[in-house]
């Protein structure tokens, strides 16, 4: 049954921008488990699952959520089961991420609602564009949700892995203004943004800048022809830390170092900075934290505690007051062809979806 679903679901092209079958499958399927559903105009659904059960304390709400677009190449995915697990035919990613995410939530819906146990008030948010900058989550209204903490089904770890904290992803894009001349009859008259930029590029901290931090430039263009001294040039750069402040400052860093490179080449730097999103860390002893932990016991499994370079929507839940850990899934090699589910370890996501409703 919940092979069938995430097949079925997996087989729904839905790559990021391009939600809305996907979108509209999901929410038949949270009201036929008895959720009320609205679409925002971002196109994130949300599902409310009322607290029920009588004379018993059901306990504050909790949020599950997971992110129902995928990477290119996602459409026409056409699984094929191998020794229980589940792999694309090879020519598309498999889309586990995130629709492993998403079944393993539906289907722990329903076995928390044949368990005919007291339930606390559920909220479901399956998200669009998140591999798009996190831009559905982006989106949401936080003022509608009553949850206070929540879990996003969207690590590619094993079944287990709790990540507690995410690094700030700062975004500078540089343009560089030089001045064109002929580059052989009077270079004299030219400043060449190709080379200022290169020199600031030169200067930049690449790599693993201290055991929280990183840095890249990942994108350079800039020129037009070889006969021509380079009026434009263009970079795009990121800096990521597990410490906020020290994100904000070392981009800071950076922009004036590569504005004070251009201008030593007589060349202009705009650098424009973004927060593309905010890090978080969740102390082990947050009551978010030991629900995960109590659930995981429920299933004989100890929690894996972890942090990650990477940012996931649980980012921009964080930074709205709603304290969220990201769960692994089980899923492997995701954003790559090669993507493949064990099965086992979507039942066991799906237990701990259970288990994080029902758990004391
Ligand atoms: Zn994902």
């Amino acid at each position: 049954m919940i092979v069938d679903e995430f097949i079925e679901l997996v087989k729904i092209d839905a790559e990021s921008g391009h939600e809305a079958q996907m979108a509209a499958a999901v929410a038949d399927k949270l009201r036929s488990i008895g959720l009320e559903v609205e679409q925002d105009d971002a196109g994130n659904i949300i599902g409310r699952m009322p607290a029920h059960g009588s004379g018993c304390s059901c306990g504050d709400a909790i949020m599950l959520c997971a992110h129902l677009d995928r990477v290119p190449p996602g459409k026409g995915v056409n699984p094929v089961i191998r020794d229980g697990v589940i792999y694309s035919s090879g020519d598309t990613v498999l889309a586990a991420d995130d629709i492993a995410g998403v079944t393993a939530i539906l289907a722990g819906l329903r076995m928390a609602k044949a368990s005919g146990r007291c339930l606390p008030q559920v909220e479901v948010v399956f998200t669009v564009s998140e591999e798009r900058g996190l831009r559905g989550a982006k989106q949401l209204d936080y003022a509608g949700l009553a949850s206070k903490t929540g879990y996003i089904f969207d690590a590619a770890d094993p079944v287990g892995t709790v990540i507690l904290s995410s690094p700030t992803h700062m975004g500078l894009e540089v343009q560089i203004a030089g001045r064109a001349a002929h580059a052989a009859a009077n270079p004299e008259d030219g400043i060449s943004a190709i080379q200022a930029a290169a020199e600031a590029i030169a200067g930049f901290p690449f790599g693993r800048v201290d055991a929280q931090t990183t840095a890249n430039v990942g994108i350079v263009s800039g020129g037009t022809a070889t006969n021509i001294i380079s009026e434009r040039a263009y970079f795009k750069a990121e800096v990521r830390s597990l410490d906020h402040q020290r994100a904000l400052d070392l981009a800071e860093e950076c922009a004036t170092r590569i504005r004070d490179t251009a201008a030593r080449r007589g060349a202009r730097a705009d650098v424009a900075i973004t927060v593309d999103y905010r890090g978080y860390t969740i102390p082990k002893d947050a009551p978010v934290v030991e629900r995960a932990v109590g659930a995981l016991k429920t299933a004989g499994r100890d929690a894996v505690f972890q942090s990650t370079m990477g940012g996931s929507d649980g980012n921009v839940f964080n930074a709205h007051g709603i304290a969220c850990v990201v769960l692994g899934v089980g899923s492997r090699n995701v954003h790559s062809t090669r993507e493949s589910q064990p099965i086992s370890e979507l039942m066991a996501a799906a237990e701990l979806a259970r288990d994080l409703i029902l758990v004391e």
